[in-house]
């Protein structure tokens, strides 16, 4: 099983992580620019975490045999802090960058003038920059906001197939179908969507246009619920050129709009280094073989001490 997870917040997950979703057949990601579960103070924090998401996380997911991209975006939530207002003005520098597949997360939290303001300026962005923009919608009130979500689209002139609706359920799925926009699917362990549910909506609606996340970040959440997903499919009847379709070609076909994905097999070089830091720590830094050839090497080398000594 091949998976592109669309939306999942890696900055906030671990190299367990990685292993795992690789392991569970994860080769690519889109990873939206989010709240981090704290105010930002200034528009300095999220330069650097732009700069995170192009920059190091790429790097870091690559090291694990995982292809990285990003969106980016003033989010909802904090657009309403007028200390962030001044994102939007550094947002079309970002947006120019080659691992920046869409804007996003737009959208709204709790429907302010000022969240419509962000969430239209950006669709104007979208646009300006000729790529697709990732949705948000509001985990309370979510029918209302969904709707108003697609009627701020339709204003915006974004053509509806380069948009995604992210985090529909059972009740706003059928008007983001009708407005022609991409619908997202963010699976969870506990609360909200589970995999279950959505072979049901699969069932019912089909899975063109279909995407579906983990949307993992800080909370409690599970990275492999892709995995669970394809698997609860296969279990439902559906073939494995579906769960192909869902896990893997909706999204390339989606983020492709962008012409900024890159599918190539990542080459993990234990080597490699970005701006000096690698991600491996200690004595296992240039381990290849096997764990005696290794110990063999250790001793001869010195073994942890020596390499403790380096930074990164
Ligand atoms: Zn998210």
């Amino acid at each position: 099983m091949r998976i592109f997870d669309p939306h999942i917040h890696m900055t906030s997950r671990t190299t367990d992580d990685y292993e795992s979703m690789y392991v569970a057949g994860v080769r690519a990601v889109v990873e939206p620019a989010f709240w981090l579960g704290q105010p930002r103070t200034s528009v300095g924090s999220f330069i650097d975490y732009f700069d995170g998401l192009v920059g190091w996380e790429p790097f870091r997911a690559a090291q694990f045999g995982i292809r990285h991209h990003c969106t980016v975006a003033l989010n909802p939530k904090e657009a309403n802090d007028p200390r962030c207002a001044g994102v939007l003005d550094v947002l079309p520098r970002y947006l120019a960058k080659d691992g920046v597949v869409a804007v996003g997360e737009v959208g709204y939290d709790s429907m302010t003038p000022e969240e419509d303001e962000a969430f239209a300026r950006q669709l104007a962005m979208a646009i300006e920059a000729d790529l697709p923009a990732l949705v948000h919608t509001p985990h309370r009130d979510k029918h209302a906001g969904t709707l108003r979500t697609l009627d701020v689209v339709k204003e915006s002139g974004i053509p509806p197939e380069r948009v995604v609706v992210d985090h529909l359920n059972e009740l706003t799925v059928r008007p983001v179908l009708e407005a022609g926009c991409w619908m997202a699917f963010s699976i969870y362990p506990d609360t909200k969507m589970d995999e279950r549910r959505m072979v049901q909506i699969l069932r019912e609606y089909g899975t063109e246009r279909m995407l579906v996340n983990s949307a993992a970040d800080w909370g409690r959440s599970d990275p492999l619920k892709t995995r669970a997903t394809g698997e609860a499919m296969l279990a439902a009847g559906f073939g494995e050129d579906d769960v192909d379709a869902v896990l893997w070609h909706n999204p390339v076909a989606f983020f492709g709009q962008s012409g900024r994905l890159d599918l190539t097999a990542s080459e993990i070089d234990a080597t490699a280094t970005f701006e000096g830091n690698s991600i491996q720590r200690g004595g296992r830094d240039r381990r290849s073989g096997g764990r005696e050839q290794d110990s063999g090497r250790d001793q001869r080398s010195g073994g942890r001490d020596q390499d403790g000594a380096r930074a990164g």
